[in-house]
Parts: structure tokens; sequence; C-alpha cells
């Protein structure tokens, strides 16, 4: 059975396409067929997977507000993953959506074709809680949170987990939460630890293990447009391969490891 995971945060810079991008190429890596989608207007996913959103012909704009069927957009990329790209055009198509029924579902039904395609479908939600991310949750079945591990970081998390919670309620009663997944990590810093403690405890948010340590080489790999994984020993590709390998067995019926698990 196919798992739609949506990657979601209304803070930018906090490590949700970076993860997309990892732990889609570490899924990849264990064998499963793995599709991720750029739900962000800046194209930040569609970028770091190799392709340039100003050159390409198609993209999740129009699957969403032109019926294109998902498989005309979707490419191929070096990392083992497919992408639904997007481009600035996306930025229009929250105000179009607006304008019809049942615009949370637009994107979960363009994807029911191609459930039997693939394995795993992670969404990149755009750093919002707009249209748009209500359609990646509204289109998973589980969410996970990157959670950058400063103290000030996580005062959105709140209102995040408010909007899960009326997805659950309105459009998608079956949305599991899995969790936070701690980026930006210092491991050198009692800090951090102190930070995912407190968040676990104030929201009642299980923490999954491992956390993904804040190291150089992402930086470089955003630039240059290769997922962090193409340099085998860092240690943050190593996490991302950890975390990818703890929810394949989550998935395969196994309880997921955490870091700090959400105090009953
Ligand atoms: P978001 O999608 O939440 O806005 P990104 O994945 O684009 O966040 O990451 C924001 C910036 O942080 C990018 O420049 C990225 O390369 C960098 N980054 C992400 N993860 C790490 C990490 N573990 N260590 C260092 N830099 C990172
Ligand atoms: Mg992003």
């Amino acid at each position: 059975m196919t798992t739609v995971l949506a990657v979601a945060n209304q803070k930018g810079g906090v490590a949700k396409t970076t993860t997309v991008a990892s732990l889609g190429a570490a899924l990849a890596a264990l064998g499963q067929r793995v599709l991720t989608v750029d739900l962000d207007p800046q194209g930040c996913l569609t970028f770091s997977l190799g392709h340039n959103p100003d050159r390409l012909e198609a993209s999740v704009h129009e699957v969403l507000t032109a019926d294109l069927r998902p498989q005309d957009a979707i490419v191929e990329t070096g990392e083992g993953v497919d992408l639904l790209p997007a481009t600035i055009d996306l930025a229009g198509a929250e105000a179009m959506l607006l304008m019809r029924p049942g615009r949370e579902f637009t994107l979960k039904r363009a994807l029911s074709p191609l459930l039997s395609e693939y394995d795993t479908i992670i969404i990149d939600c755009p750093p919002s809680l707009g249209v748009l991310t209500l359609n990646g949750l509204t289109a998973a079945q589980s969410v996970l949170v990157p959670l950058q591990c400063e103290t000030l970081a996580h005062r959105g998390v709140g209102q995040l987990l408010r909007t899960v919670r009326e997805v659950q309620q309105i459009t998608n009663p079956d949305l599991v939460l899995l969790g936070a997944v701690p980026t930006l990590y210092d491991a050198r810093t009692t800090h951090s630890r102190d930070v995912l403690a407190d968040v676990s405890d104030r929201y009642d948010l299980p923490v999954l293990w491992p956390p993904i340590p804040r190291t150089v080489r992402f930086a470089e790999a955003s630039a240059s447009g290769a997922t962090v994984l193409a340099g085998r020993k860092n240690k943050g590709a190593q996490a991302y391969r950890d975390l990818a390998e703890n929810l394949a067995k989550h998935w395969a019926g196994s309880e997921l490891v955490t870091f700090a698990p959400a105090v009953d």
C-alpha cells in the first residue's frame, strides 16, 4: 500500500525541503518507488532535485488548476526519486483554488491514479497554512513536522497542530501526526536537547529519532543542486538514512523510535 507523507511547518528555513529530498532519496535507496511533490511556488525542491523551474513545460500548477494528468508533469531525478515539480505559477494557484468547491481535495484527487505506481509519496508543503498546505495535509495519511532546535523556533507549532486537528476533523479524519523531526541539531549543546524535551512536553508531540545534525554539507549540497545523500560519509546523510529506516520499519508494523517521547 502506498504511504502519502506530508512534510509541513509554516515556518520557513526549518529544513522541510531538505527533509523531503533526503528522506526521499534514502527511501529510494532502500528499494522503494518514491514520488516527491513540490507544493512550494519557490520551487526549492524542484531545484534541489536538479530541475530548473523556469525551464519546465508542465508542473503541479497545471495538475491542480487545469486537470493535467500528474503523469504528464512528473520528471525523473538523479536521486532515484520521481518529482512532481513546482514553478512560480503555483503562486497563483491559491487564488484559483479558492473559487472551487472541494478545494482542499484537489491534490488528493489528482494523486489517486498514482497510488499503484509508488510505495511512498512525499509532499513538500510551502511555508504557510494556506490552501496549498491544506491540500497537502488532506492528500496525506501522515504528517511529519521538521522543527529547528532553537528556543523561539517552535513558537508557531501550536498553530500548526491546530491546523492538523482541523484537517483531521473536517477533510481527513485518518491523518496521523507522526511527530517532529528535529533539524539543525547541535549535539554539542544541551540546549537543543532541552528545547526538544520542552516541545514534546508542551505539545504532547513525539520527537522522532534521530535528530538531524547541523552540517555545512547541507548548505553546499543545496547550492550545487545535489542532495546531501551524495556525501555518503556525512553525518546529515546518515541521519536521514536512519530516519528512513525508522519510518520504513514503522510502515511495516513496528513502533516508531522516538528521541523524546510525548508524555502520556
Ligand atoms: P524549508 O524548506 O523549511 O524552508 P530548507 O530545507 O530549504 O528549509 O532549509 C533551509 C536552509 O537550511 C537551506 O539553505 C538548507 O541547505 C539549510 N539546511 C537544511 N538542513 C540543514 C542541516 N542539517 N545543516 C545545515 N544546513 C541545513
Ligand atoms: Mg522549502
